[in-house]
């Protein structure tokens, strides 16, 4: 017998348990198929970002930055610690408890929210019809909904003649789970995921390099914030090599060899592990029966439009395997967007207002237009920015590296992009994304009062240099 929803989610990740949970809040009857297991062999929810991104990858970053501190910056505020050291068991092991807390955390939000967890596989046939392969048996189980909403995410892209063999030559899941410092941690593409994972082993003491097939530093943000990034990570240690395409890879006797390509020609290189972080792509392996009728582009993605519908009526696709950053935050507002779709409100997502952030140390966050992208677009713009070395808070935290830019129309004065790159980066964009969805002006952000002292005044100090108006630095 078929079992019958208002709505069917296929994914259990940001982007689907939040569609699923404010589907049931709506008052719609909701199922949720996802097929991931967890370290203890149970259903774990949460997907990508909870179990083998997102929350991990923090996890980590925060303990290492610890160890790294107790190296480093402790004794600048007169404590000293003599033979510190790391039990890398318990650090995995306090990720690890993060991730079951959380993943239980939306296990709970189900039940609570009446949203119906299926554990196995879902694919998509004909006519809203799911099949869903429970994990725990072959038998196949017929489920049915008005609606149905895809949200089955992404995988890591693989590189010809580079092999995962989960040990020596490892993904982001890999290199979450490492039970020693790998002497040598070499890591191809110095992305988002690159540069934090490849900082974490690098503050437990791996020699970290990371091979870039570009020739410029983190293209996609601000000039300014990528250059003055690119100088602080390499005082750091992290070795980045620009312009250097990886060939190939081969474990022999305990290391990865790594063939690469730079405007030297070809060369060797050597590590004890290889992390491969070279992009995701769209997850739809076995998602789509062939007479779903859902299409896919030429880049793997399901195609959707503004609203998230695909082209076949009552089926909405959201997260990694469409179109969009991959974000987990952007999963999630499309998830609740189509849920409030569906249940007949009105519901909008901006995609110029998506905040980025990177999460190494100082962080890297930023929202709306690069200084490049304006000037491509030949718009008329103000730019002010201030050091946090300027602000009192930053200097007595000890941690004042880095600034705030932030781009205004000359016309209007509205901000078009502000761009951080500093302690709490990811937290004080925040109120930059708030003045740009109230299309708000730099004066606006000069005119709020600001606690003092806090790092957000490098913001409103920003805001009052859009206007040459700053009053802790030159104009
Ligand atoms: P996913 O999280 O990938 O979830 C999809 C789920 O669907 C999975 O559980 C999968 O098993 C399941 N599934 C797939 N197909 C089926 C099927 N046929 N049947 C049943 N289940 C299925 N983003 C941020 O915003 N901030 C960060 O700090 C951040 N850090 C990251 C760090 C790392 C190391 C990585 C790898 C990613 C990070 N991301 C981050 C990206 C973020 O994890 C993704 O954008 C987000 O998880 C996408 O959500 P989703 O719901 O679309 O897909
Ligand atoms: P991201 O998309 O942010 O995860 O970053 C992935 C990075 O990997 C990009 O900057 C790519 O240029 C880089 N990359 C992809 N393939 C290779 C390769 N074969 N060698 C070196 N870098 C690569």
């Amino acid at each position: 017998m078929t079992e019958k929803f208002d709505v069917i989610v296929i994914g259990g990740g940001p982007g689907g348990y939040v569609a699923a949970i404010r589907a049931a809040q709506l008052g719609l009857n909701t199922a949720c198929i996802d097929m991931n297991t967890g370290k203890d062999g149970k259903a774990a929810l949460g997907g990508t970002c909870l179990n083998v991104g997102c929350i991990p990858s923090k996890a980590l970053l925060d303990s290492s930055k610890h160890y790294h501190h107790l190296q480093h910056s402790y004794a600048a505020h007169g404590i000293n610690v003599t033979d510190a050291s790391i039990d890398i068991g318990t650090m995995i092991s306090r990720k690890d408890a993060v991730v079951s807390k959380l993943t239980g955390g939306v296990a709970q939000l189900f039940k609570a929210n009446k949203v119906k967890q299926f554990h196995g596989r879902g694919r998509l046939l004909a006519d809203r019809q799911v099949e869903f392969t429970p994990h725990a048996s072959s038998e196949k189980i017929m489920l049915e909904a008005e609606n149905i909403i895809l949200a089955a995410g992404s995988v890591p892209i693989a590189i010809p003649n580079v092999e995962y063999d989960n040990e020596y030559i490892i993904d982001n899941a890999g290199v979450l789970d490492l039970t020693e410092v790998p002497p040598r941690l070499g890591v191809i593409g110095a992305g988002v995921i690159g540069l934090e994972l490849g900082s974490v082993w690098q503050r437990l003491g791996s020699k970290v390099t990371l091979l870039e097939a570009l020739p410029s530093f983190l293209p996609t943000a601000d000039e300014d914030i990528s250059k003055q990034a690119g100088r602080l990570f390499k005082r750091q240690g992290l070795d980045i090599r620009l312009g250097t395409l990886v060939k190939s890879a081969s474990v022999a006797n305990g290391e990865v060899k790594v063939t690469l390509e730079d405007k030297n020609g070809e060369s060797e290189i050597s590590f004890d592990r290889l992390l491969v972080a070279v992009g995701r792509k769209p997850y739809t392996k076995g998602l789509l029966s062939d007479d779903s009728g859902v299409e896919i582009n030429g880049r793997g993605q399901i195609n959707v439009n503004d609203q998230s519908q695909t082209n076949v009526v009552g089926v909405w696709a959201v997260g990694d395997c469409v179109r969009g950053p991959m974000l987990a935050h952007k999963a999630s507002e499309e998830g609740i967007a189509v849920a409030e779709l569906i249940a007949g409100k009105a519901a909008h997502i901006h995609f110029d207002t998506v905040p980025w952030v990177i999460y190494t140390d100082p962080e890297i966050a930023w929202v709306g237009k690069t200084e490049q992208q304006l000037k491509e677009e030949g718009v008329a713009y103000r730019a002010g920015s201030f050091p946090f070395a300027g602000t009192g808070r930053g200097l007595a935290m000890g941690d004042a590296a880095g600034m705030v830019k932030m781009l205004a129309d000359e016309d209007t004065d509205e901000v078009l992009g502000v761009h951080i790159i500093g302690p709490s980066a990811s937290e004080l964009i925040a109120e930059c994304v708030v003045t740009m969805e109230f299309h708000g002006a730099s004066e606006d952000l000069a005119r709020i009062v600001h606690a003092h002292p806090t790092l957000s005044e490098a913001v409103h100090e920003a805001a009052l240099h859009v206007d040459k108006r700053a009053i802790h630095r030159g104009n």
